[in-house]
């Protein structure tokens, strides 16, 4: 439990304007029960029932795809790299051929997405472990997956649920990250603390959808710079509420 003087600190911090919900804050918080997370999980679905089913998202497709286009989508919407998906996919259907692939031609396919340079390098690279070391077949493991070039624990997270249908951890983008802190399911910035902490909070046959949810709120409702509280589904429960605000 917090302290009262961390209370108080935090409370005249607030007043300040000096955290925001977004921010760290300078001590320990309460921990969010598994109850509240779980009700504040079922309140969003109810709130946004087709985030779990996401048309025309990257996430749709081979296994081969879903990696492939993960990658593509660091730093960049999933709509500028479903404008590439066709294209590329039409010159390199499979690993084998994109693993052979001239860097230059696959960047002119890409290049209207940020770091086309290093994206186009990783995708070959990643290709070619493929084929080196699972048969040209995406694996299906968390750690095997981390050992393919471009492929951190979120990218490994979507490609094991939307291509395989497995709950290995929680993909934390920046809307997951974000909302995280705000409505109170962890007290870092940190992205690997912060998908511990909602591993230990939420269920894991929730895991997978759990990040859509939170990218549809995040997207709808609870945006970067502005939030809209006034109309939250969650507002009554979210530590981060701002009042008298849009
Ligand atoms: S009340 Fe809703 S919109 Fe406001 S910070 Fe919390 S989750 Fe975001």
């Amino acid at each position: 439990m917090m302290a009262r003087g961390s209370r108080v600190a935090w409370s005249i911090l607030e007043r300040l304007g000096r955290f925001d919900g977004g921010s760290n804050p300078p001590y320990p918080i309460r921990t969010m029960k598994q109850q509240d997370a779980a009700r504040i999980y079922a309140t969003l679905l109810k709130r946004y029932p087709d985030a779990r089913e996401p048309a025309g998202k990257i996430c749709r497709g081979t296994p081969f795809e879903v990696l492939i286009l993960t990658i593509l989508s660091a730093q960049t919407t999933d709509k500028a790299v479903l404008k590439v998906k066709k294209p590329l996919f039409l010159r390199y259907p499979t690993p084998a051929k994109l693993a052979k692939a001239n860097q230059e031609d696959v960047e002119m396919i890409i290049h209207s997405l940020g770091y086309y340079h290093a994206k186009a390098k990783n995708l070959i690279a990643a290709s070619q472990a493929l084929l080196d070391n699972f048969g040209g077949s995406v694996p299906e493991t968390m750690d095997e997956l981390l050992t393919i070039p471009g492929v951190g624990r979120k990218t490994a997270n979507i490609v094991l649920y939307h291509a395989m249908g497995k709950n290995e951890g929680i993909a934390v983008d920046t809307h997951v990250r974000r909302l995280a802190q705000r409505i109170g399911f962890s007290d870092t910035d940190n992205v690997a603390v912060i998908e511990r902490d909602l591993m230990r909070l939420f269920s894991q046959d929730t895991w997978g959808d759990l990040t859509d949810v939170l990218i549809a709120h995040g997207r709808a409702t609870c945006d970067a710079k502005k939030p809209l509280c006034g109309e939250c589904v969650i507002s009554g429960e979210c530590r981060g509420v701002r009042k008298n605000k849009d």
